[in-house]
């Protein structure tokens, strides 16, 4: 998606151990006109698979996902780090490990939004190793719901994320995808959208 490649050219920021920041328009502060042509191209790829609720987790998977949900006419469900006291129901529960905060923790859906008659798009920002998306695979899968697809905002092609949800037969569309982060440097792969 030549906007965003655009934008990371432009304001993303590259970290070392292989992190790009983008907290200017994506993970921090966010930019609403770009999270809507990002969610929207979402749709547009997953216009026909007859997707019945949007998966993400949160906090910048949110953003992107609302915006497919609203033009798939679909609710959107994030799924939360935290447990909250208000989360009384019986939940889906997943270990994720997180590659920028280093701790497992787990993440957790209402058992209630999700049945065996659904059939899901998952979107996250970043796919590094593939630990987020894998987790809300399961949580999915523990609902009896199909996955259809996996929408990534920035892959980081370099890791193994892709390969791994790929193995698990998902369907993984990367808007941005990027070959390497050496020497300060942004490498774009040409994306799948
Ligand atoms: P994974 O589970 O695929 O290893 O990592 C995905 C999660 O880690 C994303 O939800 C994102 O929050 C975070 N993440 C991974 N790599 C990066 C990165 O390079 N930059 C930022 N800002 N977040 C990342």
């Amino acid at each position: 998606m030549e906007e965003l490649v655009q934008r990371i050219k432009e304001d993303g920021r590259v970290l070392g151990e292989g992190v790009l920041k983008v907290d200017s328009f994506v993970t921090h502060q966010v930019d609403p006109n770009l999270m809507e042509a990002i969610g929207y191209r979402f749709a547009e790829v997953f216009a026909d698979a007859g997707i019945t609720k949007v998966v993400t987790i949160e906090a910048s998977g949110i953003a992107p996902a609302l915006f497919a949900a609203k033009k798939l006419e679909v609710p959107m469900i994030f799924a939360r780090k935290a447990k909250s006291l208000t989360m009384d129901e019986e939940l889906l529960t997943a270990s994720v490990y997180s590659f920028t905060k280093q701790v497992t923790s787990q993440i957790s859906i209402s058992r209630k939004f999700l049945s065996s008659d659904d059939k899901v798009l998952i979107i996250d920002d970043f796919l590094a190793n593939g630990q987020a998306a894998k987790g809300l695979v399961e949580l999915c899968q523990q609902a009896g719901a199909t996955v259809d697809g996996i929408g990534i905002v920035i892959e980081k092609s370099f890791q193994d994320g892709r390969a791994l949800l790929e193995e698990m037969g998902m369907r993984v569309i990367s808007l941005a995808r990027i070959d390497s982060l050496k020497n300060g440097e942004v490498e774009f792969l040409e994306g799948d959208a």
